[in-house]
């Protein structure tokens, strides 16, 4: 008799592989250069500061034992002095909640916040990493467009004056993955008035925020609003492996977060969170590095929008990359660039086709390029095959 294969959970339905983890997998021959990939370069990750505050941290108490659920409490105040900087008012410590990476922020925040068939509102294109969390809650999930300023708040506008409710609205409100652009501050203030005039959450995922090239970033969403909670993360200024994130949220989602951040994983690593905190408190070790990964990005950035520009002229137009990891780019000239992919690897070149991020609308005509883990001349041949790809 064969066995009856139990089944999954119903609510997983829609669930599929990522696109681009599929992507990668075809990238990862070496004659191919990869603009594909969203890793931060791990060459400019600071191994001999990390190896040097894991050994303090070994030398001291409490890094091999179990930590708090919310995080290592002088992490979290380094943290709270941080967003209180970046917030304008004092951030208590209870706000703050360290997660598994800002990926385990958004996924505890989806079961915080969603019940089965909630609206949550995203941006088209989407950050395909918030798009599984949300699906996997069972959320009903809608888009509003992006455009050079960031979310279209006037498309959310609409969509609340036909009677639809949001328990959520994400937004990448920084360096947009995959999008590449920035929210204006005029929008800021909008989405964060709408946030409170309807009383919805808004998750404000800021990844980004810190790797700006020419000026900083502008103040947060959450600057305006009570009703936004803030994620940011130390993957792409320290290391992902580090796998510290962090929230700001009012106290009463972070205590709902903890109940069920025991039921995940307990607490998050003491080791890793006492590393972080070392290296967020060196401030003036902490600028420099960080001033030297945006040097390195912003130059990078510049090369492949230059090279994309000049190789391209009017049939691509393409995001500044005024910060981040992404530069987005659309064809002019009606071509589809997943019908053009493997023409382009065969070129040795990868890319990101729109599609994988698309929500609504397809980005048929749109890729997305990340320039972070290559250095100028080799994002220029990368835009060499890309051109001859398109042109044969
Ligand atoms: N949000 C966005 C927009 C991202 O691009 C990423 C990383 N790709 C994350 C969250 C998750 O990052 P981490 O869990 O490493 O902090």
């Amino acid at each position: 008799m064969s066995p009856t294969v139990p089944p999954l959970a119903a609510k997983l339905g829609g669930l599929k592989s990522s696109a681009i983890r599929d992507l990668l997998k075809l990238t990862a021959r070496a004659e191919v250069i990869s603009l594909a990939g969203g890793l931060p370069d791990a060459e400019l990750m600071p191994r001999e500061r990390i190896a040097a505050a894991a050994e303090a941290a070994l030398n001291g108490p409490g890094c091999l034992q179990y930590t708090e659920s919310p995080g290592w409490a002088p992490l979290r105040d380094v943290l709270a002095e941080r967003e209180s900087a970046r917030l304008g008012r004092r951030v208590p410590i209870d706000e703050v909640f360290v997660t598994h990476g800002s990926q385990q922020a958004l996924s505890l925040l989806a079961e915080v916040l969603l019940d089965p068939g909630a609206l949550v509102v995203v941006e088209d294109p989407a950050y395909v990493g918030a798009l599984q969390v949300f699906r996997a809650a069972g959320a009903r999930i809608v888009a509003v467009p992006l455009d050079g300023e960031g979310m279209r708040v006037d498309v959310l506008r609409d969509l609340l004056a036909r009677g639809e409710r949001p328990a959520v609205v994400h937004t990448v409100s920084n360096f947009h993955n995959p999008g590449g652009v920035t929210m204006s501050t005029a929008r800021r203030r909008e989405l964060a008035e709408l946030a409170a005039a309807q009383g919805f959450w808004v998750i404000e995922d800021d990844p980004y925020g810190e790797l700006w090239f020419d000026r900083p970033a502008p103040e947060p969403v959450a600057t305006y609003s009570p009703n936004v909670i803030r994620l940011s993360s130390a993957s792409k200024i320290l290391s992902p492996s580090l796998r510290v994130g962090w929230m700001v949220a009012p106290d009463a989602v972070c205590r709902a977060v903890e109940l069920l951040k025991q039921g995940a994983d307990l607490c998050g690593s003491a080791l890793t969170q006492q590393i972080a905190a070392d290296l967020l408190a060196d401030r003036d070790w902490l600028t420099t590095h960080v001033d030297h990964v945006r040097g390195v990005y912003g130059e990078r950035a510049k090369a492949l929008v230059h090279a994309v520009r000049t190789g391209f002229g009017d049939r691509v137009v393409c995001t500044d990359a005024a910060g981040g990891m992404f530069v987005w780019a659309d064809f002019t000239d009606g071509t589809d660039t997943r019908q053009l992919l493997p023409r382009a690897l065969e070129a040795g070149v990868a890319y990101v086709p729109g599609a994988a991020f698309a929500v609504e609308n397809g980005y048929r005509n749109s890729m997305r390029m990340c320039f972070t883990t290559s250095e100028a001349a080799v994002l220029e041949e990368a835009v060499a095959r890309l051109a001859a790809a398109h042109a044969g």
